[in-house]
């Protein structure tokens, strides 16, 4: 019997790693469009491109500080409080991570204790529950519905037990697409402050919003001195192999994450963070710009699945779209994806592993939609073919 994690040896059987990666191999074996894991198909600005070829040439390429070098955490700053009116102090209250993944292992690390509870809503980012297993901690999941993925604020309330510890968010949120609004956020605020619950929120995707406002929930009442507020620059910079992520929130708390990173990486990226400081200095018109592309992208790729049959969910965030596939097969999404390249070469990912119960996903497909144009038109195209 395996003496490992039980959480993480349940994951691994019968896996070539987590389903992205299966999903990604399967394309490349099968000579497929890969619309399964989640990069772009293009890189982003090359400034930032430049700016890292420079900082390696100017001999930034060894052990950057712990919590990260300065111009970035300036830049962080700065942008939180541009974008969110958020104020963060660059010295205390700013961590740079090896991509938000490790920002979420080192905030679970560092703020769970064994046996205690996170509340996070389901489908959820495979990460979630890997590291909440790695922390020793349980999960309490409250479902989002469909069709918008709202969730019943009873559930949320029920789901609180003595052992609460945190409540995760992630908006916009992965797989569905979804934005919190505010008074979604207002409710599990609420919750918070009224049983003293800490907040981690993961919002990667916060550039890539196209119908709804991002808020973050570090800036409703009450919530400044209680949330970890985690991003990256993988999604908003098209730079996914880059993994720098950041971690922001009041002194005590960062100082917890920072502990936990120190014993994970201890550092990452030292000649990447100059290159993303220039970035967020100086690429907000691209930010915007890029969202704009990718929502013409997400309606090509919307219409086209509609078009072959699946009904289509609405995503006004993320780069991401989920369909339920009972229009079109009886089948389970995992057979489904499996199958899926020989019949007409094309990858998705089953949104079934974002599930607890993956019966509760059996029909949910999510396709990612951050590839060029003429990409897409083909993937259309192939798809269209599954009806006849
Ligand atoms: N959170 C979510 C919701 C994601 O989809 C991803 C994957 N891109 C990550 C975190 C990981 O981000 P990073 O690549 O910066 O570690
Ligand atoms: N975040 C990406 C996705 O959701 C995948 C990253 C990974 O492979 N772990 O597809």
């Amino acid at each position: 019997m395996s003496r490992a994690n039980p959480y993480l040896v349940s994951r691994l059987q019968g896996y070539t790693g987590t389903i992205f990666s299966e999903m990604s191999a399967l394309a490349v074996a099968t000579g497929s469009i890969n619309l399964g894991q989640g990069f772009p198909d293009s890189d982003g600005p090359d400034l930032i491109k430049r700016a890292a070829m420079r900082a390696i040439e100017a001999g930034h390429n060894q052990y950057p500080p712990g919590i990260g070098i300065v111009e970035l955490r300036e830049a962080i700053s700065a942008h939180q409080s541009r974008f969110r009116a958020l104020d963060f102090d660059p010295a205390t209250e700013v961590l740079v991570t090896a991509g938000a993944t490790e920002a979420i292992a080192a905030s679970l690390l560092a703020l769970c204790e064994v046996g205690d509870e996170v509340i996070m809503f389901e489908p959820y980012y495979d990460a979630y529950a890997a590291c909440t297993a790695m922390a020793g901690a349980r999960r309490s999941v409250v479902p989002l519905r469909s069709p918008d993925w709202s969730f019943d604020p009873a559930t949320l309330e029920a789901a609180v037990s003595d052992r609460t510890r945190l409540v995760l968010v992630n908006t916009p949120h992965n797989p569905t697409g979804k934005v919190f609004s505010r008074a979604e956020l207002e409710v599990i605020a609420e919750l918070c402050r009224r049983h003293d619950l800490l907040a981690v929120t993961d919002e990667v995707y916060e550039h890539l919003v196209y119908d709804a406002p991002h808020v973050s929930l570090a800036s409703l009442p009450g919530m400044a001195d209680r949330t970890v507020t985690i991003s990256s620059a993988a999604k908003t910079f098209s730079f996914t192999g880059w993994k720098i992520g950041w971690a922001c929130a009041q002194p005590d708390l960062l100082a917890a994450v920072r502990a936990a990173k120190q014993f994970l990486t201890y550092v990452n990226g030292g000649p990447f963070q100059y290159a993303i400081a220039e970035g967020l200095e100086r690429c907000d018109e691209y930010v915007v710009e890029a969202a704009a592309t990718l929502r013409e992208k997400r309606d090509l790729l919307a219409d086209g699945l509609a078009g072959a049959g699946f009904e289509v969910f609405a995503s006004p965030g993320t780069f991401f779209l989920t369909t339920d596939i009972s229009t079109l097969t009886d089948e389970d999404s995992y057979n489904f994806c499996r199958a899926l390249p020989e019949r007409c070469g094309v990858v998705a990912i089953p949104s079934s592993d974002f599930y607890d119960d993956p019966d509760a996903g059996r029909h949910l497909v999510r396709w990612m939609f951050s590839k060029r144009r003429e990409v897409l038109e083909e993937a259309v195209a192939r798809l269209a073919r599954l009806r006849v």
